[in-house]
């Protein structure tokens, strides 16, 4: 089987997957060199990966071999061997390996509360290993980093590392222990203690870090970041800055959905997508245009995506992003927003214009849309690698709060890419009110009977709000991701 290769979009290398590499090795600070991978002329993967969902395959990581990197590099039968030794430990420990989880079609009550006649789609994560979709990205990590060492000679196990404040670790601490890694786990001070309790029974080491103010970024991430140059471990976090491969396990929850979706008739306009650090939203996208290109489906929905308007460092990148492109094909856009200003004052200037001009912003991200390959936008895009500074910083607002703490990220780290997915779909980037954001998750637990937590709940948040503002209409298909167990007391 060919191999997938490693894309980095500032050097415009192609890097392959062995002898093993996670970021790009030439990455500069203030530029972007996250790796994207490509499945390289692999055009039978997606006939493959139809008969097998076609013949009964449900567990996510044999269903979907053919797209995975470790399943490429060790061939049909090794990896069916390490998968096998892997989902067993996965039973055995944590009482399920990974499986297709829920599509749900939402009943007409919460469309009426919503304001919506059209199909809602709802793929329920809330049931996998840790609660959280977080545990599939994991899962492609631990399986690319095992396909390495068997390829190897089968050494040693080197000691892994992630920063997050809840699910993600909680993912990663599953997933080590059932690969017989070391985890360390870079959580904040405040962690959940029901979260550092449930990290601990699962043997991973947990090192608390104070915040101090925002401006410098995550510390859990610097410590994280200390932790892989000093010591030597390996990233094994849920987003693809420092390690592209968890994206490759994200995405399979993009074509779970895919394949639910055909299989009883439906079809999506649009998605909407909480993002955080941006894994999730990246993934799912990459998913889409995957399952294009390898003829599974017929066209992308437009990808919308949302944040905390306690933090929303995606949804500045994409205003700015929007600004220069205006800028550079003379269009009106009238959002000023000076990076050298205090940010308080910038940022509240910027909610205020997302909420009051969506007029000018669907108008632009439709331009962009039909003129994404046109030179003027390509060259806004094309250059955007080379100032990252200009775009995406780390949030330096007053000090994040949300009921949605889940993603508050001070980065997003995977934005560029995201970035990209969203204009190119014709998607837009949507603040979300707090009050919505609480509406949303009252109306989850009313209507669906998931019991998912307000980060994973987000996403019909921003649902709620385009539909209100016209991006979405009342009668289209929308899909969402409810992504997060609830760990709050029952309500
Ligand atoms: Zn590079």
């Amino acid at each position: 089987m060919t191999l997938p290769l490693l894309k980095c979009p500032a050097c415009r290398r192609e890097y392959p997957v062995r002898p093993g590499l996670f970021s790009c090795p030439d990455a500069r600070a203030g530029e972007e060199h996250t790796l994207e991978r490509e499945l390289n002329a692999a055009q039978d993967a997606g006939a493959k990966v139809r008969a097998a969902w076609s013949g009964g395959a449900r567990r996510t990581f044999a269903a979907f071999a053919d797209l995975l990197s470790a399943a490429r590099l060790l061939g049909p039968d090794r990896y069916a061997q390490l998968l096998g030794r892997l989902t067993g430990s996965l039973e055995r420990l944590e009482g399920r390996g990974f499986e297709a989880t829920p599509l749900l079609a939402a009943g007409a009550a919460l469309a009426r509360a919503i304001g919506r006649s059209g199909p809602l789609w709802i793929k329920d994560e809330t049931g996998n290993i840790a609660g959280s979709h977080k545990g599939r990205h994991l899962m492609a990590t631990l399986l690319y980093l095992e396909a390495l060492r068997i390829l190897d000679g089968e050494g040693d196990r080197s000691v892994l590392a992630i920063y997050s404040c809840g699910n993600a670790a909680l993912a990663a601490s599953a997933v080590a222990r059932a690969g017989g890694y070391e985890l360390h786990a870079f959580v904040p001070a405040e962690v959940d203690p029901v979260v550092a309790q449930m990290l601990a029974e699962r043997g991973a080491f947990v090192e608390k870090i104070a915040r101090a103010e925002t401006g410098g970024g995550d510390p859990c991430y610097r410590a994280f970041q200390e932790a892989l140059v000093h010591r030597g471990w390996l990233p094994f976090a849920c987003a693809g800055n420092d390690n592209w491969s968890n994206i490759e396990g994200g995405a399979t929850l993009g074509w779970e959905l895919l394949l639910q979706l055909a299989d009883r008739g439906g079809q999506l306009d649009c998605v909407v997508l909480q993002v955080g650090g941006g894994a999730l939203a990246r993934a799912v996208s990459q998913s889409f245009h995957e399952a294009l290109a390898l003829g599974v489906s017929e066209r992308i929905p437009r990808i919308h995506v949302c944040q905390p308007e306690g933090g929303f460092p995606f949804v500045r990148a994409y205003y700015r992003v929007m600004q220069a492109v205006a800028r550079r094909c003379g269009l009106a856009f009238d959002l000023r927003y000076e990076r050298e200003a205090p940010a308080a004052a910038q940022l509240e200037a910027l909610k205020a214009f997302a909420w009051s001009r969506g007029d000018q912003v669907r108008e632009l991200a439709g331009f962009i849309r039909r003129n994404f390959d046109a030179p003027e936008v390509r060259s806004v895009l094309s250059d955007i690698p080379f100032h990252v500074g200009r775009y995406m910083w780390p949030w330096d607002g007053p000090a994040p709060h949300s009921l949605a703490h889940g993603i508050l990220d001070d980065v997003t780290y995977d934005w560029y890419p995201l970035l990209r997915a969203v204009l190119r779909s014709g998607g837009q980037a949507e603040v979300l009110r707090e009050e919505a954001i609480r509406s949303a998750y009252d109306l989850a637990h009313r209507h669906t009977g998931i019991r998912v937590c307000p980060t994973g709940a987000a996403g019909l948040a921003g649902l709620i709000q385009l539909t209100e503002a016209g991006v979405v209409e009342k009668s289209e298909s929308a899909g969402l991701f409810f992504t997060g167990f609830d760990r709050s007391p029952a309500r």
